[in-house]
């Protein structure tokens, strides 16, 4: 019998030998034995920090972990990062702390660093998961393009593998469609996180008055339209002794209502926000010392002339006064007005008290 000599095989071309290579059913079980290894070393560290900080493995406390070392969930990662980072260890009342969304991500420098590495990662991820399916569709088109130009050999044969090419860019196609919207959505959660967290570091917990940070937002942001501005500093006057004779808690009783007071005594168009302790900083947008003085003035008499009832006891707190020292926003800037408005603050408690006094 005569026999044809076979023709020498065409070498398979580069990308298609890759793009084989990538779908082979070798390569697609090491992909799910690499996720399965991840889900496990994912495990593994939430058992460690659990039983590390002697936690219970209770659903709140595993969720707690889960999204600290997944990074999943910003807040509660930087949260549980902070406790950690404070007091080597993550205790039961932390826990709950943070779990019930009671924690301060106050937005330091760290935490800032910390969101900014969360973010990054992410995006990461993100132009990894793009890139691949570039890669894909590159490999696709050379592998297309190298069967094509074997197509007259053996047609049949060619557009059989050409079919199952398709099918398995198409497969792999879906898979990066679905990776990449899974990133979009987990990016979308970390910009409300970000917000949510840029907005309660700039909150004042105990009054929920805008904090310091707020203020001197809101005097970079002043524009050459809200002149003349005006800052003042109102400080209780001898607080500490609401705080000795009625308790701690009753001492922030004091501080929520001073707070509320002032911004309804001052109006919507003065920025109060909580300076420090029991210290309040007024922000007078469209008013000049003179105008601000009077309206602040006016505030301070009203309150001496109440007389605040402790919930707990039913009896009336001591008068409640405040000093304050006003000053006006000069070329200098927030800063300089605020250290002249100060200085006016020392002014009225030296002479006396329960008075405001320009600067
Ligand atoms: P002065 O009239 O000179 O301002 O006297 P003062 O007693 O108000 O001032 P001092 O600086 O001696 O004391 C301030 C007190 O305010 C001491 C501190 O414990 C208290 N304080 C600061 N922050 C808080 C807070 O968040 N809650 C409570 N309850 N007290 C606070
Ligand atoms: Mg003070
Ligand atoms: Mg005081």
């Amino acid at each position: 019998m005569a026999t044809r000599p076979h023709p020498t095989p065409a070498p398979t071309p580069a990308p298609l030998r890759r793009m084989l290579d990538w779908l082979s059913p070798a390569r697609r079980a090491q992909r799910i034995d690499e996720r399965l290894a991840a889900r496990r070393r994912l495990f593994d560290s939430i058992g460690e920090l659990l039983f590390a900080s002697r936690l219970a493995p209770s659903p709140r406390n595993y969720g707690l972990v889960h999204s600290y070392l997944s990074g999943e969930d910003v807040a509660t990662s930087v949260a549980v990062a902070e406790a950690l980072r404070a007091t080597g260890t993550l205790s039961e009342a932390a826990a709950a702390r943070i779990a019930d969304g009671q924690e301060t991500t106050e937005l330091g420098p760290d935490t800032l660093a910390r969101i900014a590495e969360t973010l990054e990662a992410r995006i990461g991820e993100c132009l990894g998961a793009a890139g691949q399916s570039r890669r894909t569709a590159e490999q696709f088109g050379s592998a297309i393009e190298g069967e094509a130009a074997r197509l007259a050999e053996d047609p049949a044969a060619t557009i059989a593998r050409i079919a199952a090419l398709t099918r398995d860019a198409v497969t792999a196609t879906r898979l990066a469609e679905a990776q990449l919207e899974r990133t979009r959505r987990e990016a979308d959660s970390l910009r409300r996180d970000l917000r949510q967290a840029r907005r309660a570091a700039e909150r004042d917990h105990l009054t929920g008055l805008p904090n310091r940070r707020a203020l001197e937002a809101a005097l970079r942001a002043l524009d050459a339209g809200d002149t003349p501005a005006t800052v003042a500093l109102c400080d209780i006057d001898d607080f500490k002794q609401v705080n000795d004779r009625f308790g701690h808690a009753a001492g922030d009783r004091v501080l929520r209502f001073v707070a509320g007071f002032l911004e309804r005594e001052l109006g919507g168009d003065v920025l109060v926000a909580r300076h420090g302790g029991e210290e309040f900083a007024c922000l007078f947008r469209r008013a000049d010392a003179r105008a601000a003085m009077a309206r602040l003035d006016a505030a301070r008499e009203r309150l001496s002339a109440r007389s605040l009832v402790n919930q707990e006891t039913g009896l009336a707190f001591d008068r409640v006064t405040f000093s304050a020292g006003v000053a006006p926003l000069g070329e200098d800037g927030g800063a300089a007005a605020l250290a002249e408005a100060d200085l006016a603050l020392y002014a009225a408690k030296h002479a006396g008290k329960n008075r405001v006094c320009a600067g």
